[in-house]
């Protein structure tokens, strides 16, 4: 593929200080100019995240994303029953699917998605599953309230310039708005987002639960998603 092919020559167009000098794909440059600082920032606040307690019905421990060094995030739900066993968000079946996605659309393995892409959500510990065995429960409004001000944080020190909510909650979170999914997924969007104006791309959840991903119109819509993905992040990295 391309991309692949011309993936060494951009990482090796970066100087030390992470700028990128030149892009081969001719997209404009500078989006590493993220301070060293703010990284630091990001960890410390990674360690009081972990020490979180706010919500008694939730189960620990919390699961975070590493600390980068990029304008891209992602919003999920909440971590699954699993994630724990890896500490990573997206560190299961779900995950087996929305990494899928990308390999399948820009040719990023898991790894190149996690070095590129900062993973957040609307809730950090496992909710516990749904009392009519549906999957797993859904964060409630006082958990998601809870969690904001740690997203709101991260908001403010990444700067990102591109937002990829996953699923319903973090799409209406990030938009701040309701709708069905047939009105978010596959076009491109825009919001200020804790005082941050920000593209929006929305992806469906990837859940086994769900079957929007895999009937029409879900099927097309996440292909345009994908697609709308594709242009926008095959230019940065
Ligand atoms: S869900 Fe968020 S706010 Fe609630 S305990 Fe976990 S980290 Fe804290």
């Amino acid at each position: 593929m391309v991309f692949q092919a011309l993936r060494k020559k951009d990482l090796a167009a970066r100087s030390a200080t992470g700028r990128v000098s030149e892009n081969p794909l001719g997209c404009a440059a500078g989006f590493f100019s993220y301070p060293a600082r703010a990284l630091t920032a990001l960890e410390n606040l990674h360690a009081e995240l972990r020490a979180c307690r706010r919500c008694p019905a939730m189960s620990g421990p919390v699961i975070h994303g590493p600390a980068l060094r990029t304008d891209v995030m992602l919003v999920g739900q909440a971590p699954g029953p699993h994630e724990h066993k890896v500490m990573k968000p997206f560190g299961w079946t779900a995950g087996k699917t929305l990494f899928k996605w990308f390999e399948q659309s820009l040719g990023w393995s898991e790894d190149d998605f996690r070095a590129r892409i900062y993973i957040a959500a609307v809730a950090r510990c496992f909710p516990g599953k749904a009392v009519n065995g549906g999957g797993d429960r859904k964060p409630d409004e006082t958990e998601m309230a809870n969690c904001r001000p740690w997203l709101e944080r991260e908001v403010k020190l990444l700067r990102p310039k591109l937002i990829i909510p996953v699923g319903a909650l973090a799409i209406e979170q990030v938009l701040q708005r309701k709708g069905p999914l047939v009105d978010f997924i596959g076009r491109p969007l825009k919001a200020t987002w804790h005082g941050i104006e920000v593209e929006v791309v929305a992806l469906p959840h990837p859940s086994g639960a769900s079957t929007w991903h895999r009937t029409e119109p879900g099927i097309g819509l996440l292909k345009q998603a994908m697609k709308l993905l594709k242009a926008r992040l095959a230019c940065r990295f």
